[in-house]
């Protein structure tokens, strides 16, 4: 209704935005002068359409966010109904969304959580849980995992493994690694998801040890580690981490920015620990409204909450909790709790897409590892970047948008996503994953 596909004005709409992108925008993660950035004219359900009316399915719902679909009604009208009445109120006054929002949070999370502190995304989350962290506990250190991805800001890119930050100046000494368990590649030679499990808790334990357990504030860690891999943790080791956290009085943070909000086929990923398992904090981001608009936070215990009592707690942003944020986040949250998605995002996970992916991992030598869980899948490849090319090409030809990062290909369309366009998209996997073998098959011979 806006645009009619493939006119005149279309292209000249496409050629104007990419003129202007090409020399006014500044990309992020991106070397400014190789990029050449796909422009969208629209989104619907799980579908992106380009200019020309192309058609393709949103693999990776826009860095997986976009968990209730592009477009959908009931967020799009939550957002216009909300804009009619206040768009803007300074975070220190009350608001009647952000509590409902806040309340609706506390009560699905599983676990005794009582507060959230709203932010504008996930690194921002990330960053205030470490501080409150570190003056609940009076000790400076954290602790997190090589493998892990927690934002692009101070703090945050220290926590986030040492390769993503290469180049960037060391804003926080604070912060020390370790190797969570990943048994693909297992920095301790493990053969099973047991035996990593167990020797990934003795190198913790260790680490805790040199690092001295009572200058360690906090541990945070990725419940399903998402953009460093997609990597499901062996039954056991987030109960491990949490008994080490418990015996040495370090607070536990789980990061549920990608996997929060029904991706992994739970509303939380901790909840696959068992019912008993339970974090000090949470920290969340886009999917807590889908994406539609920037919103992030920290749902918190009593006892955190309890620190900030008297003294006051200093820190916040000038949208924190933003009304045009919040109230996307109050349909969303109404669609989560009706029950019909996340659920049956853990039986597809379970029924259609795992066993798929594990016939093509028989089939296709080039294939090293699928894993995943629900919505969240990685297909690795033993790959270069050519034979990685040729597999994006090929998505593209069978109208999918791919979600390719390094060697694996990543698997999150929206949470919405019909069956038929699942298998869809699974048919598109398997041909991907076909042109990657022969590239790198025809390169090899
Ligand atoms: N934590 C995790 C686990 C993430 O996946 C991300 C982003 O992908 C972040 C934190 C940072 O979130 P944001 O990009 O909203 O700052």
């Amino acid at each position: 209704e806006f645009i009619e596909f493939g006119s005149a004005q279309a292209k000249e709409e496409e050629k104007r935005a990419f003129d202007n992108d090409r020399a006014h925008v500044f990309h992020s993660w991106s070397a400014q002068d190789k990029i050449s950035p796909k422009v969208w004219a629209a989104a619907e359900g799980s579908t992106l359409y380009d200019f020309d009316g192309n058609a393709f399915i949103d693999m990776g719902s826009q860095l997986v966010s976009a968990n209730l679909g592009h477009n959908n009604p009931r967020l799009v009208e939550a957002i216009q109904r909300q804009a009619a009445r206040l768009t803007n109120i300074n975070p220190a006054f009350g608001n009647d969304v952000r509590s409902d929002v806040a309340a609706k949070i506390v009560s699905m999370a599983r676990g005794e959580f009582s507060h959230v502190f709203f932010t504008n995304g996930g690194a921002d989350a990330i960053e205030h849980s470490i501080r409150m962290a570190r003056l609940h506990t009076g000790r400076n250190k954290i602790l997190s995992a090589y493998r892990s991805y927690h934002g692009a800001t101070g703090s945050a890119m220290m926590l986030t493994g040492e390769h993503r930050r290469l180049g960037n100046p060391t804003t926080d000494p604070d912060i020390y690694h370790f190797w969570a368990p990943f048994l693909h590649h297992s920095s301790f030679f493990a053969t099973t998801q047991e035996e990593e499990c167990e020797r990934a808790l003795k190198h913790l334990e260790d680490v805790i040890a040199f690092e001295g357990a009572g200058m360690i504030a906090a541990i945070v860690l990725e419940p399903v580690v998402g953009s460093s891999g997609i990597i499901v943790p062996p039954a056991g080791y987030l109960n491990g981490v949490r008994e080490l956290c418990d015996k040495h009085g370090i607070l536990f943070i789980a990061d549920e920015v990608m996997v929060g909000f029904g991706r992994t086929g739970k509303l939380f990923a901790y909840e696959h620990a068992g019912d008993d398992f339970q974090p000090d904090m949470i920290t969340f981001a886009k999917g807590v409204n889908a994406g539609y608009a920037p919103l992030g936070g920290i749902v918190m215990t009593q006892a955190i909450r309890d620190t900030f009592g008297s003294e006051a707690y200093s820190g916040g942003l000038t949208y924190s909790g933003h009304p045009l944020a919040v109230a996307p986040a109050k349909a969303a949250l109404e669609i989560y709790a009706e029950g019909e998605i996340i659920p049956r995002v853990a039986r597809l996970g379970a029924e259609l897409i795992e066993p798929r992916l594990r016939e093509l991992a028989e089939e296709n030598v080039a294939i090293a590892d699928v894993r995943g869980i629900g919505f969240f899948w990685a297909v690795e490849f033993n790959a270069d970047a050519t034979a990685m090319a040729a597999g994006a090409a090929e998505f593209k030809e069978r109208g999918v948008w791919p979600m390719i990062s390094g060697n694996r290909f990543h698997i999150a369309p929206p949470l919405t996503t019909t069956d038929d366009e699942l298998v869809a998209l699974l048919d598109a996997v398997e041909a991907a994953a076909q042109a990657v073998e022969l590239t790198f098959a025809g390169a090899l011979f």
